[in-house]
């Protein structure tokens, strides 16, 4: 059956590229294909047994809103934020589309609050801390959905989605592209004998869970792309009265700093104040650390990660499959699933034993996380960096580098793999797009459902 725009993947960016398309008044025909569930039906099961019991597909990833139903639900509101798309399309347009569809959210039931704008005096003295530590503080306002929000938020999105004709199809993997000299016909699908491979354009925005497919694909039809950065890192819990500071001024404390001796970006991302550290699951079995808070329920613990990125030239240059093995070390270390360990048992040259982490103030908000020793599967190069970067944070909040600061890991971060666009978002094939996280150019909500609204405007164009 040929279908005029499929999208495959309903995260952010395929979403908002549908809901923007609708908002044009566009009359194509728009089908989404998602491999997880609608928004209504998503439920980890760790939240009632306990532990992760690695679902066929991760609910925390996949399914109708992506990796951003389960998420900390944090829209970063600058340009600065979330990937290099405005290096491609202009630093002032994608200022403008962040507004347009932080507006967008707002309709939606976004909370009117912006964190991190209202206490400038005590921005100010923060910054001068963070420069005396050799650190750059990165302006950001955020809107704080929380997870439970979010949730909602993005099930009014469906709804409106739907009530618009858009098809939706759950529970459907897409496993292949078809692509004939040079030009995206459609897709294919093997599971639940869903009919839908012919299509007149293909969007795909399948996440970062989808990033090494996209990656393969893009060998298997030459399709231009490149090798990006790749972060690294692990997620770090402390105590609120270690954070207080910054929780309550800016929420989320963007420190970079380039540590000695490598000299490598190493940045905070993603804090949770009050949150709850988490586990996502890929499919090849990789389990990896993030992090979420809700607006309501909060923990005694902020979380947030801290990532020290990696570029490779040659003859190495697979940062996805870099990572990966990283990764997988790490897991067989802990059996299978996230190894945490007390920095100053880090400093020390030892494991943390399970007994060791029940008898610090800071409690693991991800019980199920193994203790271990997380120096056996880390490279050097990035645990030095990580060590090195929380001592300059020690600077900026002192207390963050006490010997009971929870590090877990793998923290990692798959957009490395850049595709190939042009300023219209177009592919070096014919009547192939790509969006968000897993084409390498976003790495946020923000940007994601940004990059989605671009999209819809060209097709919008095309239309015509
Ligand atoms: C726990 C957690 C907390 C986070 N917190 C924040 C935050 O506070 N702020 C922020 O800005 N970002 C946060 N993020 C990151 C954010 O969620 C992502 O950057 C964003 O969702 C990317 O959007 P996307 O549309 O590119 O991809 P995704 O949201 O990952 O969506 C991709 C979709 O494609 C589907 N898919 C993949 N492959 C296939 C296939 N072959 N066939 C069919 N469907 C497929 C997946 O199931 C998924 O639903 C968080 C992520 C996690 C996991």
């Amino acid at each position: 059956m040929q279908k005029d725009i499929v999208i495959v993947g309903a995260g952010p960016a395929g979403i908002f590229t549908a809901l923007e398309l609708l908002k044009l008044g566009s009359d194509r025909k728009i089908t989404i294909i998602e491999k997880g569930k609608a928004v209504e039906n998503r439920s980890c099961p760790k939240t009632k047994v306990g532990h992760c019991v690695n679902c066929k597909n991760c609910n925390i990833t996949t399914g109708f809103s992506g990796a951003g139903a389960f998420s900390d639900g944090k829209l970063s509101l600058s340009p600065d934020v979330g990937g290099e798309l405005p290096d491609l399309i202009g630093r002032e347009k994608i200022a403008e589309t962040i507004a347009y569809t932080d507006k967008i959210y707002l309709e939606f039931g976004a909370d009117t609050h912006i964190e991190g704008i209202g206490n400038p005096e005590k921005i100010k003295e923060i910054r001068r801390k963070a420069i005396s530590a050799n650190l750059t503080l990165v302006d950001c306002p955020i809107r704080h959905l929380g997870t439970e929000k979010a949730q909602q938020l993005y099930y009014e999105i469906e709804q409106y989605l739907l009530k618009g004709g858009v098809e939706l199809i759950f529970n459907t993997d897409v496993k292949d592209l078809i692509i004939e000299n040079n030009e995206c016909k459609g897709i294919v699908i093997t599971e639940n004998g869903v009919d839908v491979p012919y299509a007149n354009k293909t969007i795909v925005a399948t996440g970062r869970r989808g990033a090494n497919w996209l990656e393969a694909a893009c060998e298997a039809y030459d399709i231009k792309h490149r090798p990006g950065t790749v972060d690294i890192g692990v997620r770090v819990e402390c105590r609120n009265e270690i954070m207080e500071e910054i929780n309550n001024v800016l929420y989320e404390g963007k420190l970079v700093g380039h540590p000695k001796p490598f000299k490598n970006k190493v940045r905070t991302f993603c804090q949770n104040p009050g949150g709850y550290v988490a586990q996502e699951n890929y499919d090849n079995d990789l389990a990896v650390v993030n992090g979420h808070s809700f607006k309501d329920k909060k923990s005694q613990n902020t979380n947030l990660s801290i990532l020290c990125s990696h570029n490779f030239t040659t003859p190495f240059n697979q940062p996805i499959a870099y990572a990966t093995m990283v990764g997988k070390l790490t897991n067989m270390l802990a059996g299978g699933s996230i190894l945490v360990q007390r920095y100053g048992d880090i400093l020390d040259g030892k494991r943390t034993w399970p007994k060791e982490l029940s008898e610090g103030n800071v409690k693991p908000s991800l019980p199920d996380a193994v203790a271990g020793d997380i120096t056996s599967a880390m490279p050097y190069r990035a645990m030095i960096s990580i060590l090195n970067f929380i001592q300059d944070v020690d600077k900026v909040v002192p207390g963050f580098a006490s010997g009971e600061t929870l590090l877990y890991s793998p923290e990692l971060k798959f957009y490395s793999n850049k595709i190939d666009l042009d300023t219209h978002l177009n592919t070096s094939v014919k009547n192939l797009h790509c969006l968000g996280d897993s084409c390498g150019w976003t790495r946020g909500l923000m940007m994601a459902s940004v990059m989605g609204v671009l999209m819809a405007r060209e097709l919008a164009q095309t239309q015509k």
